[in-house]
This record gives C-alpha cells, sequence and structure tokens, in this order.
C-alpha cells in the first residue's frame, strides 16, 4: 500500500486549523449573542472570500462558506465578516421582502437584489450591512488571538502550540 505522507501532513494540519476555527465560532457566537450551532463549509465559488444564504439564516439553518485556504488570520477575519451579517439577520436590522427582490436594513426597503449584485466593491462597502461587517472583520480577530480561549489551544498538541505561539 502507498502512502503519501504530505497528504497525511495536510490532513493532521486541517483537522488542527478546524480545532482554531471552531474556537472562534464559539468565542464569536457570544460575542454576537447567536444560539444553535453554526455549520461552517469551505467556500468552492473562485473570486468569493466568503458568503451566506440570507433565506436559510431566516429559516434558522445557520450556515456559512468561508475561504479556508486564506492565512488563519484573514480566514476568521471572514468568519467574523459572516458572523455579523448572520447576526443582523438574526436581529431582524437585515432582511428581505416577502418576494426575496428587496434587501431590508431596519425594516425599511434599502437597495434591490438585482442592484445589489451589480455594485462596485467601493459602493459595495459602504451598504450599511457590508459597512458594520467589514469594520467587524478588520478589528475582532485580535480579540480573539488575544484571547485565553485562543491561547489555551497551545496545550492540545505541538502543531496548534505552532500556529498559537507564530500568530
Ligand atoms: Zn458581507
Amino acid at each position: 500500500m502507498y502512502i503519501n505522507s504530505e497528504r497525511i501532513i495536510e490532513k493532521v494540519a486541517n483537522k488542527d486549523i478546524d480545532v482554531v476555527y471552531n474556537t472562534a465560532i464559539e468565542f464569536f457566537k457570544n460575542k454576537f449573542s447567536i444560539s444553535g450551532a453554526i455549520k461552517v463549509k469551505n467556500v468552492r465559488r473562485s473570486g468569493y472570500s466568503g458568503y451566506i444564504d440570507i433565506l436559510k439564516i431566516l429559516d434558522n439553518r445557520l450556515e456559512l462558506l468561508i475561504d479556508k485556504s486564506a492565512s488563519l488570520s484573514a480566514g476568521i477575519g471572514y468568519l467574523v465578516h459572516e458572523l455579523t451579517h448572520i447576526s443582523q439577520v438574526l436581529k431582524k436590522k437585515l432582511d428581505i421582502s416577502s418576494d426575496h427582490k428587496t434587501f431590508l436594513w431596519d425594516g425599511k426597503p434599502y437597495i434591490t437584489v438585482k442592484e445589489y449584485g451589480k455594485l462596485k466593491i467601493q459602493d459595495y462597502e459602504l451598504v450599511p450591512w457590508e459597512k458594520e461587517a467589514y469594520f467587524n472583520g478588520k478589528n475582532l480577530p485580535s480579540v480573539f488571538f488575544q484571547s485565553k480561549e485562543f491561547k489555551d489551544l497551545a496545550k492540545i498538541n505541538d502543531t496548534l502550540k505552532f500556529i498559537v505561539d507564530n500568530q
């Protein structure tokens, strides 16, 4: 039987990275007062750092997709960005009209889904729910990396100790 040692190393590393992501999810769920399990999937569409399906969240199926192949600090930033959107949807700050054609912000129509899809990046970042998500994604990962929850991961094994020591 042929065993590809690189493949084994990669699998172990991915398992440890998942431990970091799961710890970050629990950490930020508390911060955003989100209850219930959140499923994290790896993004497969190129050009996307992460996304959520608002209809699934409204249906209480808490799921987010992020590009886990990114560096850990970037990945945790994407995670916080998407968790911000989940929190906005659960609080009904961000919503969608019954015909699924218009995004509502604070209960008022803000932009159509069609117009939103055509926004250029600089305008996209100014949409209120994106502004908040970008702000959190930029500022909150460091709060996690300085937390006891993250630093305690070093006690689990040498790979996680390496990740914690080098973050
Ligand atoms: Zn966003």
